[in-house]
């Protein structure tokens, strides 16, 4: 069953503002590349592989990304999955384009085992091995496609998949911002990881909105007519109804009844300035009753992702309360794409005002990049994309990563993997080297343990390993084994 279109040149060009003539020979060409590097091979749903670049592109394409990210879209699995090499790629689209989709490849080798250990690590090495965040914006784009099309998948893979949506990309989507993004790839999870709540939430969420629809109409009928009668020409309404995963995630955090949740529906009134904002929260305040302690100033303190609003429900006089958010057009730009909206600036040519916002914007999500590694100075080196700079990131010889500190040992390796990996390591090999078990390990290592039953710890392999685990594991040892012995 073949369901899903795929994108056409135009329609991907369609998206992208202002674009070049060049720009738009660059895109035609990866475009032609890439559907003839393809040919032949066929995606689980049964169409050409060659959709899921075109639709990864027009995604891109649609969240404001600039020509070059685009392109490298259309290419980022040509080197992995066909006899193109990277060269071909850097002689035809360039160094630039190259590097991204390194970067993209370096991120697909990747495996998720769903520990949760492992998930940090993993969150982490994916923002420090994307030094690029045009990398992480184009393996999201990657992933979302996949999630659209999920259902072809076969049934014992599809779970796992969209863990990793869960618990690795959309996470990531939000610390970014994107939460447009992040809001439709958690959905297409949810409904793989938990169906039997999917539906009963999807049906809560279409029976409340049946009924909020007449208290939003009426809302949205007089609060025009008073904008209006208050001077305002340039405005714009509309709604959006909560997401499944979103509302999930609030009834679990705060109780179970749907009937507490106000912003199941929230009315979005965007205005042109920040003053125009507070000026109509003034309005709705004296026109509609509001709901005590449901008033929140995002702009003056805005989320720790950057998010910019005012908030207020209101009771509507028919029994109904309904949320209303109050944004400038660049804050509803920067809520919906996020740090993507930082990429479109130059493409639109707009006011200093914006460049300014998106600035801000970027700084915001730095700070909370900066913030989740809980290491305040690194925040400058984090600005050069240099991250982590005290950890380092070696694999397993099936390609799992391990995140240690720096100056590890093969033997903390070993304690991190397995402690009877540790309790019973006899040498180590290094990139396929033998090398001794305190040697020091440098990111990107491949490490593996040889282990004897007859090996065992002794006092010396507390200073060779940096790993306080590792240390707790020998020391323990060491003790019981006085005490039998
Ligand atoms: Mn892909």
């Amino acid at each position: 069953m073949i369901e899903s279109k795929c994108a056409s040149i135009s329609d991907i060009c369609n998206e992208i503002h202002s674009l070049s003539k060049e720009d738009r020979a660059m895109i035609e060409n990866a475009y032609l590349f890439a559907d003839k590097a393809h040919e032949g091979q066929a995606r689980y749903s049964g169409e050409p592989y060659f959709c899921h670049l075109a639709e990864t592109a027009q995604i891109l394409a649609q969240l404001g990304m600039p020509p070059i990210v685009i392109t490298a879209g259309l290419l980022h699995d040509t080197v992995e999955d066909t006899t193109v090499t990277i060269d071909q790629i850097k002689e035809e689209f360039g160094d630039e384009i190259a590097f991204i989709i390194e970067g993209v490849t370096k991120l697909g080798k990747l495996k998720y085992r769903g520990v949760e250990r492992h998930v940090e690590s993993l969150r982490k090495f994916f923002i420090a091995t994307s030094e690029d965040i045009r990398v992480l914006i184009v393996k999201l784009a990657d992933k979302l496609h996949n999630m659209r099309t999920l259902k072809f998948v076969p049934k014992e893979k599809q779970k796992r998949i969209a863990m990793e949506a869960l618990d690795i990309y959309a996470p990531l989507a939000e610390r970014l911002g994107m939460m447009r993004l992040k809001g439709e790839m958690e959905d297409l999870a949810f409904e793989v990881v938990n169906p039997k709540k999917y539906a009963e939430l999807d049906k809560v969420v279409r029976e409340k909105r049946f009924i909020s629809e007449k208290y939003l109409k009426h809302v949205h009928h007089s609060l025009s007519k008073v904008l209006a009668k208050n001077g305002f020409r340039d405005f714009h309404i509309d709604y959006r109804v909560k997401r499944i995963y979103s509302l999930f995630k609030k009834l679990q955090k705060k109780g179970k009844d749907v009937n507490v949740i106000y912003d199941l529906v929230a009315l979005r009134v965007i205005v042109p300035t920040v003053e125009d904002c507070y000026r109509v929260l003034g309005i709705i305040h004296s026109t509609w009753k509001p709901v005590p302690g449901r008033v929140k100033d995002f702009i003056a303190l805005p989320k720790t992702n950057g998010y910019q609003s005012l908030h207020t429900s209101i009771f509507t006089g028919d029994g109904g309360i309904v949320e209303v958010q109050i944004k400038t057009p660049e804050m509803h730009e920067h809520a919906e794409f996020g740090i993507a909206a930082h990429f479109g600036y130059k493409e639109n040519a707009k006011t200093q005002t914006k460049q300014f916002q998106n600035q801000l914007a970027w700084l915001n999500t730095m700070k909370e990049l900066q913030k989740s590694i809980k290491d305040p100075e690194l925040f400058i080196q984090n600005l050069r994309g240099d991250f982590f700079t005290d950890r380092i990131f070696v694999y397993t010889p099936n390609g799992d990563i391990i995140d240690l500190p720096l100056g590890a040992s093969p033997l903390d390796f070993a304690f991190a993997v397995h402690t009877y990996v540790g309790l019973h390591a006899n040498g180590a090999k290094v990139n396929g080297k033998m090398t001794s078990l305190d040697a020091k390990l440098k990111t990107k290592d491949i490490v593996e343990i040889l282990t004897s039953e007859k090996a065992k710890p002794n006092r010396k392999w507390l200073d060779m390993v940096k790993t306080t685990f590792a240390k707790k594991r020998i020391r323990s040892f060491l003790t019981e084994k006085n005490v039998q012995g």
